[in-house]
């Protein structure tokens, strides 16, 4: 990262087209690099399937991929970085989100699977993206998807009230 002086111990790759490309940055910017890093980013949910059954970097998959849908979005909602260490990322030791991203963020931001910074037209084109996927009706009424959609619709909620706030506040 220009201007650091500290050693580039770890490695991210450069985009997902580059996964074997890398740069090397130390703890604290390869944190910050995650954190910002939407790897789904325009990828439709098709897209993302594709991606996962069709990549053979994945060796190591760390979740079923014979169902996708509720489950592909929990694991990506879950640790969306998880997936950049089944592709052989390293460097990453337990920081689940980069200092940069507000406290009160965090947990809508994995719960959507989105990455910081977001605008709030991402937020809601993903939001209207789960919301649908997980709707009872879309789901023969079950439990688990209404359990699913409150989750959602709460995080949602949470991130429409705080980027609605001016940006000063942001810091
Ligand atoms: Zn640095």
């Amino acid at each position: 990262m220009p201007g650091c002086g500290a050693p580039g111990e770890y490695r991210a790759p450069k985009s997902r087209f580059q996964l074997a490309e890398y740069w090397w940055f130390c703890l604290d910017h390869v944190r910050g690099y995650n954190a910002a890093w939407d790897f789904y980013k325009g990828m439709s949910p098709g897209e993302i399937e594709a991606q996962l059954r069709a990549d053979t970097a994945w060796q190591r998959p760390s979740w079923p991929l014979g169902h996708v849908g509720a489950r592909l979005d929990d694991a990506v909602a879950g640790d969306p970085l998880h997936i950049l260490n089944a592709a052989g990322f390293q460097g990453r030791r337990g920081g689940r989100v980069g200092a940069e991203v507000p406290a009160e963020m965090r947990e809508p931001l994995a719960t959507l699977g989105l990455g910081w910074p977001v605008t709030m037209d991402e937020v809601k084109t993903r939001y209207k993206e789960l919301a649908k996927r997980h709707h009872p009706d879309a789901n023969n009424g079950d439990r688990a998807a209404e359990e699913r959609l409150k989750t959602i619709n709460l995080a949602y909620a949470a991130l429409r009230t705080r980027l609605a706030e001016p940006r000063a506040a942001a810091g």
